[in-house]
C-alpha cells in the first residue's frame, strides 16, 4: 500500500525547510535541478544549509530576502555545496547587508572565502569607494564546524561527522527548538550513528542515490574506468539504506534529496517509492527544486 507523496506548496511558516536544490553533484544541464542548498525556518530564523549553484536564486524564488539570512552552514567541501557561497554572499551584500552572517564551515573554508574575495578585490573596492558600501570582509563571521552541539539564537545545533570519503570534514546536522527538530544527513555513506542523531526529529532529511541507476549514470558522466562508481557507493547512501534508517529512527517524515540520478528519465517517482515503501511507511518527499516542507 503505497502513501501518496506530498507535493504542498504553502504559505512559509515557522518551522519549514524549502529544497532549493535537490540534485547529487555538480553538473547541471538543460532541464536539471540545481545542486545542493536548503532553507530552514526555525525559531524566527532563516538559515541556509549548503550553497550550491543556483542558491542565491532559489532564497528570492522563495521570496526571502538576502539581507534577511541569519546563519549559513556548508556540510562540507564539495562544490555543489559551497560553489555560490561568496557570490551569495557578494550579492546580499549589493542587496543591502549591513551586519556580518555567522557562516559555520570546515576547515578550508576560509580559504575559499579569502579566494573569493581575492578574485573580486577590485569590484569590491570600487563598490566601497563608490556607493559608500561597508567592507565586504567584514560581513562574513566564520567559524569552523566540529563535531559538537551548541546554540546559535536559541536554536540548538547538533553536528556529527558522517561517512564521506575521502573527505574526513563531513557534517550530518540537527537543529531543535522548541520542540521542533530537523535533521539533515549530509553527503554520506548510511551510517549507524544517523539512528540516534535523528531520532526525536520530526523530519529527517537524507541524500539518496537509485542503485539501479548508478550504472546507466557512470555510463553517461563517469570517465570511462570505475572511479565515479565506487566513489559513489562508498560514500552516498542507497535510498533502500536511508528508508531503513528513518524507520528505525521513527522520524515521522522524511525528505530525500541530493539525489543520483536526478536528471535520468529511465527513473521516475516509482523506482524511489519502490525502495522506500518496503522499509518506512511515514510521510515521505521526494525532493525537487522550491518543495516546501513544513514541520
Ligand atoms: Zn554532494
Ligand atoms: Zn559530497
Amino acid at each position: 500500500m503505497y502513501r501518496p507523496f506530498s507535493f504542498r506548496q504553502t504559505q512559509m511558516t515557522h518551522s519549514s525547510v524549502t529544497l532549493l536544490g535537490t540534485k547529487g553533484g555538480p553538473a547541471i544541464r538543460p532541464g536539471t535541478p540545481m545542486p545542493t542548498s536548503s532553507l530552514l525556518r526555525l525559531g524566527g530564523k532563516t538559515i541556509v544549509i549548503d550553497a550550491g549553484l543556483g542558491v542565491t536564486r532559489g532564497i528570492c524564488d522563495a521570496g526571502v530576502p538576502l539581507t534577511g539570512i541569519d546563519a549559513i552552514f556548508i556540510t562540507h567541501l564539495h562544490s555543489d555545496h559551497y560553489l555560490e557561497l561568496g557570490p551569495l554572499i557578494h550579492t546580499a551584500w549589493t542587496a543591502g547587508l549591513k551586519t556580518p552572517i555567522p557562516i559555520y564551515g570546515p576547515e578550508g573554508l576560509g580559504a575559499y572565502w579569502r579566494g573569493f574575495l581575492a578574485s573580486m578585490e577590485a569590484d569590491i573596492a570600487l563598490r566601497i569607494a563608490d556607493e559608500g558600501r561597508p567592507d565586504l570582509g567584514s560581513l562574513v563571521e566564520l567559524q569552523k564546524l566540529e563535531a559538537e552541539a551548541f546554540t546559535l539564537f536559541d536554536i540548538k545545533v547538533s553536528a556529527i561527522r558522517n561517512q564521506h570519503p575521502p573527505l574526513a570534514d563531513s557534517f550530518a546536522l540537527r537543529f531543535d527548538h522548541q520542540g521542533k527538530s530537523v535533521t539533515f544527513s549530509g553527503d554520506t555513506a548510511p551510517i549507524e550513528e544517523m539512528v540516534d542523531f535523528a531520532a526525536g526529529s520530526d523530519l529527517l532529511i537524507h541524500e539518496a542515490m537509485l542503485t539501479e541507476g548508478i550504472a546507466a549514470l557512470c555510463a553517461r558522466v563517469g570517465n570511462g574506468d570505475d572511479r565515479l562508481r565506487i566513489h559513489l557507493e562508498r560514500s552516498h547512501s542507497s535510498a533502500q539504506e536511508v528508508a531503513r534508517i528513518a524507520a528505525r529512527a521513527k522520524v515521522p517524515a522524511l525528505a530525500l534529496h541530493h539525489l543520483i540520478p536526478s536528471d535520468d528519465p529511465a527513473f521516475t517517482q516509482e523506482h524511489w517509492i519502490e525502495e522506500i515503501r518496503p522499509f518506512f511507511d511515514g510521510m515521505l518527499h521526494l525532493g525537487r527544486d522550491g518543495m516546501i516542507i513544513e514541520f
